[in-house]
């Protein structure tokens, strides 16, 4: 249904017709993790994330899964070859 209070006319998963059943019966601000993100939505409260009614919650467990301005950095190690064995492999391919 549409929100009516926080983001009106704005789909909502939290909004019935008994009103906003999210926690405290509204959404919550952004924080300052949020800044720079595009889901950044001008409310009725301020600031609201367009996507998930809690940004606290989306970033307690780290980098939030919805966030457009940071991603996850993914460090791909250095795998070791054994040279020998590599050369090995490779004469075999070769066959
Ligand atoms: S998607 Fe995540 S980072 Fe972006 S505004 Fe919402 S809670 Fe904040």
């Amino acid at each position: 249904m549409q929100c009516q209070t926080v983001l009106p006319g704005h789909e909502c998963v939290f909004w019935k017709k008994s009103g906003c059943t999210f926690e405290g019966n509204s959404c919550q601000n952004v924080i300052e993790m949020c800044e720079g993100c595009e889901r950044i939505a001008e409310g009725t409260i301020g600031p609201v994330c367009s996507v998930a009614p809690s940004p606290l919650q989306k970033w307690s467990h780290g980098l939030c899964n919805f966030a457009t301005h940071r991603k996850v950095e993914v460090k791909i190690e250095e795998i070791k070859v054994n040279p020998l064995k590599a050369s090995k492999k490779a004469a075999a391919k070769r066959k």
